[in-house]
């Protein structure tokens, strides 16, 4: 038996598209908002972090059932626009916004410029300015208070990112002093990887608390109030992943006590990896098997160069995502294997002592739930080997919606500069 992707087979799809390969499940994908949003009450929006899966089909499937999007640079801007999302559901966040992005950002009229700095704002009055426009404004804070639970925890630290709670609770007459800014709401990101309920919950609560104590404060409207995220899934052993109905039993009462006293406020809510994830899975094909001293290796002909995550995240021991032999899932996993890529790096290894049937060379293996932080978050052009192809699956129907790189792309935007002329040169002085 097969691993399957909607009724299609999966040695089906490694053969008309090769392989390395990811495979998204359009309808996995699109499920993971909506059941979202069925639960959450609907007066929380959801943003759809491009950072997490970049990939215009992907943006596109989500825009199409309604997720807005938090974009961090100008590809994740063009990408947005693109797929068809409305300049008025667009957010721009990042601590390094380059001039020729926020040009984009005005010029483009989105909805808010996540302004995570003084000096930001700044060059925002400048740009504004010079153009006779006011700017929308949201003020990313770097919050006092930190709430134990996510995998990167992000408040009551120095960061880079968003502007320190404190300093903002100093700064009387800023709103005053930028004639050119419309400060129109607070944005807080407060860490990534949170399978707790209670932590999500006890965050908004916190982040809303802070938006209204700031906007008394510095006097300025609350038009937005993004509460961030982080909602995770689980990857690895003893990890369970986050009970969605538990959530929203939990979070939408604080929403709602919010709403009725913000009636007119746009809530949101980012989210990246809690979309996406699920509906991936990395298929790579054995090239050989081999025993070194006792331990099994399979070698495929692709890795880390496009999976850096399933090294593992934040941990010293190597814990493995999911690993399956997708050709034959119904045979017991009796064996242990090193699944390794063909990079040459002993890092290269998707997964060790992974349980798995006895593996044979052509065998399909897949990475499952790794629709998130895959190819775009990895050293793509590490070796040479460049971008995979990246399949949608959508109503039963398989889509390319990213072609593979072929070594003449990875060469096409390098210039020869002649060593024949460098030499002559130096002949001749
Ligand atoms: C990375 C990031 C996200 C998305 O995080 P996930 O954990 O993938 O949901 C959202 N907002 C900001 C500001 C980020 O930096």
């Amino acid at each position: 038996m097969e691993f399957q992707v909607q009724g299609i087979d999966i040695s089906e799809l490694a053969a008309e598209y090769g392989t390395p390969l990811y495979v998204y499940d359009g309808d996995e994908l699109a499920g993971r908002l909506v059941g979202l949003r069925e639960r959450l009450c609907p007066e929380l929006e959801i943003f759809f972090s491009l950072k997490s899966n970049p990939n215009l089909s992907i943006c596109a499937l989500l825009s199409g059932h309604g997720a807005r999007a938090e974009v961090s640079s100008m590809s994740e801007l063009l990408t947005a626009r693109r797929a068809g999302l409305a300049p008025r559901d667009i957010i721009f966040v990042g601590p390094g916004k380059s001039r020729t992005e926020l040009a984009a950002c005005l010029d483009e009229g989105i909805y808010a410029i996540v302004c995570e700095s003084f000096g930001e704002l700044d060059v925002i009055e400048e740009m504004a300015a010079a153009r006779a426009v006011v700017a929308p404004v949201a003020l990313r804070i770097n919050p006092a208070f930190s709430v134990k639970g996510s995998g990167l925890t992000m408040g009551g630290k120095p960061r880079q990112f968003g502007i320190d709670e404190e300093r903002l609770l100093d700064a009387d007459g800023l709103v005053l002093r930028y004639r050119h800014v419309r400060f129109m709401g607070v944005q807080v990101y407060m860490g990534t990887r949170i399978l707790d309920e209670e932590p999500i919950v006890e965050n908004t609560r916190r982040i809303l608390a802070t938006a209204e104590v700031l906007s008394d404060r510095l006097g300025f409207g609350l038009e937005m109030v993004d509460v961030g995220g982080g909602l995770g899934v689980a990857y690895f052993e003893g990890e369970r992943d986050l009970d969605v109905d538990l959530l929203a039993a939990r979070l939408n009462p604080v929403v709602a006590e919010f709403h009725a006293r913000h009636p007119e406020t746009r809530l949101v809510m980012e989210l990246g990896r809690f979309l996406t994830a699920m509906s991936g899975t990395y298929v790579v094909r054995v090239q050989y098997v081999k025993d070194s001293r006792g331990q099994n290796f399979a070698v495929t002909d692709g890795g880390t160069n496009h999976h850096m995550a399933a090294v593992g995240v934040g941990s010293f021991v190597k814990r493995n995502f999911p690993i399956e032999l997708l050709n034959r899932v119904d045979e017991p996993a009796v064996e242990s294997w090193h699944v390794a890529g063909p990079l040459c790096t002993p890092n290269d290894l998707l997964g060790k002592n992974v349980a798995l049937p006895p593996v044979r060379v052509g065998d399909l293996v897949g990475v499952r739930r790794s629709g998130a932080y895959g190819p775009t978050a990895s050293p793509t052009l590490f070796l040479g080997h460049g971008c995979p192809a990246e399949v949608l699956v959508h109503n039963g129907q398989s889509y390319l919606v990213r072609e593979r790189d072929r070594p003449e792309d990875l060469l096409a935007r390098q210039h020869l500069h002649s060593l024949a002329t460098l030499t002559t040169a130096r002949t001749t002085r």
